[in-house]
């Protein structure tokens, strides 16, 4: 699944947030680079692709390893929360729990 030479490197298009907000309509969408994660994968070219749903689990330690990291950049102190934890994120589409949706179609 993951290749040695495949690392987990933060969305270079959102920054990390993983959607932008629309100005002209005042929501947000989601980012297409990194499919809404705010991470990709970057492999040994420097290519990016976005993290499979599929693979958020396996992740998700690194994901929240990563996620605290750039919160503690932005000056936020305290725990890393989980995208769907955060209330910024709370009217998005990230603001519930991804993984409740596993085993449904
Ligand atoms: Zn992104």
């Amino acid at each position: 699944m993951s290749s040695p030479d495949k690392k987990i490197a933060r969305c270079v298009s959102c920054e990390g947030f993983g959607w932008f907000e629309d100005e002209s309509s005042g929501g947000s969408e989601d980012c297409d680079w990194c499919a809404g994660a705010g991470y990709v994968y970057r492999d040994g070219g420097g290519r990016d692709s976005p993290i499979p749903p599929a693979d958020y689990t396996a992740v998700a330690a690194e994901l929240e390893r990563l996620e605290l990291e750039r919160l503690r950049e932005m000056g936020y102190q305290g725990g890393a929360r989980k995208p769907w934890q955060q209330a910024i994120r709370k009217d998005t589409k990230l603001g519930r729990n991804p993984y409740q949706d596993e085993g449904k179609s």
